[in-house]
């Protein structure tokens, strides 16, 4: 469904991604492991256009990410034109960014009246549905400032999925909760996964990747250095270096 094909970013002189090579099939779960500044973040960023590749490719389906195919010839993407091939995408952040002034519902529903210009009644109808999907049917009418770090991140999920996102992308969206906050955000993602949505994971969790996963990559300093398999990543990884991060994450 997406794939990076030799992708390389940098950052003035700085070489961010290297050589990444990765697929993501319908329906999978890939986690991307990796110490603090090997590329994650901005790996995720890449395929969701917040930042653009130097060199090799990123699809989706057919399309060539950050790219219009005009007269045979393939043009960078306007900056404006580039929401079209972000819809493909929804993203969770480690910090949830809700809007402060609406509601829970209201925060799920914005995109959908604004971007998509559904009507007050159908952005409500999915909003409440999705508001449920991740256990929060009653708080649909709270402020943000009113619910826990683990409830505003489940609104930001609901959020991302509003628009119907083929892939999800998920930077660190544990990373900012307390230990007790955790699980409740994990187990919506585990839902998600078990309902066969397509997902792109950056995270620390090692035991929740080794259980939804359906192979993880290990990144260090830009490149991919392990590829497989939760249970061989993440128990008998060949190379030393992951060896290294593997027993550190212990
Ligand atoms: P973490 O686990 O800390 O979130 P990460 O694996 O997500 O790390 P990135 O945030 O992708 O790492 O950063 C990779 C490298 O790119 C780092 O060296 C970082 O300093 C650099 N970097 C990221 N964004 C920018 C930017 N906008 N300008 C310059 N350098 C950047
Ligand atoms: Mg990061």
């Amino acid at each position: 469904l997406v794939r990076a094909r030799d992708v390389e970013k940098r950052f003035g002189e700085h070489t961010v991604l290297s050589g990444i090579d990765l697929e993501l099939q319908e329906g999978q779960v890939i986690s991307l492991l990796g110490p603090s500044g090997s590329g994650k973040s901005t790996f995720l960023r890449c395929i969701n256009l917040l930042e653009q590749i130097d060199s090799g490719e990123i699809r989706y389906r057919d399309e060539v990410l950050g790219f219009e195919l005009r007269d045979g010839v393939y043009h960078p993407l306007a900056e404006k034109r580039k929401s079209r091939q972000r819809v493909h995408f929804g993203m969770v952040f480690q910090q949830f960014n809700l809007f402060p002034h609406l509601t829970a519902l209201e925060n799920v529903c914005e995109g959908l009246r604004v971007v998509q210009r559904q009507s007050r009644a159908e952005a409500e109808e999915r909003g409440r549905f999705l508001l449920d999907r991740v256990g929060l049917a009653d708080k649909a009418g709270q402020y943000p400032a009113m619910l826990s770090g683990g409830q505003q991140q489940r609104v930001a999920i609901a959020r991302a999925l509003a628009p119907r996102p083929a892939v999800m992308l998920f930077d660190e969206p544990t990373s900012a909760l307390d230990p007790e906050l955790v699980g409740e955000v994990l187990d919506v993602m585990r839902e998600l996964a078990d309902a066969g949505m397509t997902m792109l994971i950056v995270t620390h969790e090692m035991n929740f990747a080794r259980e939804v996963s359906d192979a993880v990559a290990l990144l260090d300093q830009g490149r991919i250095v392990e590829f497989g398999a939760p249970e061989q990543v993440l128990t008998d990884p060949q190379s030393e270096r992951a060896k290294a991060f593997v027993n550190a994450m212990k």
